[in-house]
């Protein structure tokens, strides 16, 4: 399973078949989720916390900090995806919607190398 090779509609119906297996839904509340979001994106961070940023980078490269990470950015992506299955939430529309936003807020003839 790649991303060439794998659709959002299929990464929906893998986690929405989980959930449905085990009967998870009636705890898929939006403020269950976002906080689950959140707390995986806490996990992801923590595995850089001490560490430099040329220490980060450098961990990311290969080995077990690596495979941690991978870990903990599929949790928040598998909770980001379950998220929008209970609140019937397109997407790529989402996203396409939102980086319009983004290059109306940033132009790049604005922004391009700084905030
Ligand atoms: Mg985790």
């Amino acid at each position: 399973m790649s991303d060439e090779q794998t659709t959002i509609a299929e990464l929906r119906s893998l986690i929405d078949s989980f959930v449905d297996e085990r009967d998870w839904q009636q705890f898929h509340s939006p403020k269950n989720l976002s906080m689950s979001i959140s707390i995986e994106s806490s996990e992801l961070m923590e595995l850089f916390q001490w560490l430099s940023l040329e220490e980060a980078k450098e961990v990311m490269k290969a080995g077990e900090t690596r495979e941690n990470a991978i870990d903990e950015i599929a949790d928040i992506i598998i909770y980001a995806i379950a998220f929008c299955n209970r609140n019937n939430i397109d997407i790529s529309n989402a996203i396409k919607q939102k980086m319009e936003k983004n290059i109306k807020k940033y132009p790049a003839d604005k922004f391009k190398g700084h905030f």
